[in-house]
């Protein structure tokens, strides 16, 4: 795949989480030149728990970090949506909202989490924000992002439909696909790094036990995996 002439739209719930499950891939694109933009739907006000934080402080933190983080892999477009942190439903609203988004910035691959993984190892249940951030991104690509009569407010707007020729998913318990991100793994370290209020990254070598874990299954020695979904067949592309 050409990645110079790719638009990347990378749909999560949080500041950081692109980080943590895409940041070795998209620091890859960018370098190949796809112009990628991350969309974050909440605005990260849940992300402490010190009870002298303020809300708006938090916000504006996070949102420093994540500008951050994207300069760091190369990323040039944020979209900071502002729904409340923590208590994220996939709405019609939302789903309206982000085919909103992806009209107007027109992408070619969509990338988002895993809508049906409640689970991950016996540690972690996966957040809430995080199913219905990757159920809403889903369905604002399919069916209403690419039809003409769904939210036909949006033509008011000037925005057609569009649409989307790939969606990979992260997450999944059953991937299809992997990216080799032994060159880029040091850019994903260094970008979650930003997100000092979130996490202590420390010497780093977390991350590198998840992707050599993840690169395992295809002889890689650091990858992340992913479901392709290919919704325009190859010729069409
Ligand atoms: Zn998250």
């Amino acid at each position: 795949m050409d990645m110079a002439t790719q638009r990347v739209m990378v749909i999560f719930a949080h500041p950081d989480d692109p980080e943590f499950m895409v940041g070795g891939t998209m620091a890859k694109w960018a370098r190949e030149g796809a112009h990628i933009c991350y969309v974050f739907i909440t605005d990260g006000s849940a992300g402490s728990n010190d009870p002298t934080m303020r809300k708006a402080d938090l916000i504006a933190m996070r949102q420093r970090e994540q500008r951050g983080a994207c300069d760091t892999a190369g990323v040039k477009d944020i979209v900071f949506m502002g729904y409340t942190d923590g208590e994220l439903q996939p709405t019609l609203q939302l789903r309206r909202d982000l085919t909103r988004l992806i009209r107007r910035f027109k992408p070619t691959i969509v990338v988002c989490g895993d809508p049906t993984s409640w689970f991950y190892g016996n540690g972690y249940i996966n957040h809430p924000d995080h199913r219905a951030a990757a159920i809403a991104a889903l369905e604002a690509v399919f069916p209403s992002s690419e039809t003409l009569p769904i939210f036909r407010e949006l033509l008011d707007e000037n925005l057609p439909p569009h649409k989307v020729h790939q969606v990979w998913i992260n997450g999944h318990p059953k991937p299809d696909t992997w990216v080799d991100i032994s060159a880029d793994l040091e850019t994903k370290i260094e970008a979650l790094r930003h997100h000092v209020s979130q996490v202590t990254v420390g010497d780093g070598d977390f991350i590198r036990k998840w992707a050599a874990e993840e690169g395992a299954t295809a002889n890689m020695a650091y990858a992340e995996h992913y479901k392709v979904m290919k919704l325009v067949n190859e010729e069409q592309a």
